[in-house]
C-alpha cells in the first residue's frame, strides 16, 4: 500500500499539474471513445496498450470479460453496458480477453473455484465458449487449447453484448461497431476477430512477424 500512496503524492505533485488543462476539461463531462470491456487481471493497462489518455475510453472491468446475456445478472456489467451505449453513445465496443487468464483455466479446471461461489457461477457463462472448442479440439490443458478457449469466449461474449437492449438498438441504427480482442501480454500484440473468417487475425498495427490465428 506504501508504493500506492506514494504513487498517489507524485501525481498530485508532478503529473496533475503537467496535465491541468486536460483534468479541467475533463471535470465538465467526458465523451469516450469506446466502451472498453477487459478482464480485472492486475496486468492489463487498457490505457497503456491502446495509448489512451484519461476520459477517452470507458472501462469495464470483469473477470474473464465476461457479458452475461441480457436479462441475466443485471448488475455492474449490464448497467454499465447500457450507461456507455445508452446514454454516452459511444461509437465502439471492444470486448478484449488475454492470454494466461486464470478465469479461462478455471473454466477447464473448476474444482479448486468450487468453494466460491459467486467465482464459479460466473465461470458459468464461459462454459458455452468450453462447449463450443471442446466440439472441435481434443479437450486438454495444453496452452493450444487455452488460446482456442480464450478465443472462442470473447467471441461468446460479443454475442451476449448483442442480447442487451441497448445494443441491439444501437447495431440496428447501424451507428455501433462491436470488437473482439485477444491481447498476447507477453508479446504486446493484439489480434482481433474476423467474422468473415472466424479467426483472430493481427491488428494492422500489430507486428508483422504475428501469423493468423485461424479457429473452426
Ligand atoms: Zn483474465
Amino acid at each position: 500500500m506504501d508504493r500506492i500512496l506514494k504513487g498517489l503524492s507524485r501525481f498530485q505533485k508532478t503529473v496533475y499539474p503537467k496535465h491541468r488543462d486536460l483534468f479541467q476539461k475533463l471535470a465538465l463531462g467526458q465523451r469516450p471513445e469506446a466502451l472498453f470491456i477487459t478482464c480485472a487481471d492486475s496486468r492489463i493497462d487498457p490505457c497503456m496498450l491502446t495509448q489512451t489518455k484519461p476520459g477517452e475510453l470507458f472501462i469495464c472491468r470483469v473477470i474473464g470479460n465476461v457479458v452475461p446475456p441480457y436479462p441475466d445478472a443485471i448488475g455492474g456489467v449490464s448497467a454499465t453496458i447500457e450507461y456507455a451505449v445508452g446514454v454516452l453513445g459511444v461509437p465502439d465496443v471492444i470486448v478484449c480477453g488475454h492470454t494466461d487468464c486464470g478465469v479461462m483455466k478455471g473454466v477447464l479446471n473448476p474444482e479448486p473455484l468450487e468453494p466460491l461461489t459467486s467465482v464459479s457461477a460466473w465461470l458459468n457463462y464461459a462454459q458455452p465458449a468450453r462447449r463450443a472448442v471442446t466440439q472441435h479440439e481434443e479437450p486438454h490443458d495444453g496452452s493450444e487449447f487455452l488460446l482456442a478457449l480464450t478465443e472462442r469466449n470473447v467471441v461468446e461474449q460479443l454475442a451476449n453484448l448483442r442480447t442487451h437492449p441497448s445494443v441491439a438498438a444501437r447495431l440496428e441504427q447501424g451507428d455501433l461497431r462491436l470488437h473482439g480482442w485477444l491481447y498476447d501480454l507477453g508479446e504486446g500484440v493484439v489480434t482481433a476477430y474476423d467474422p468473415d473468417q472466424a479467426a483472430f487475425l493481427p491488428l494492422e498495427s500489430s507486428k508483422p512477424k504475428l501469423r493468423a490465428v485461424r479457429r473452426p
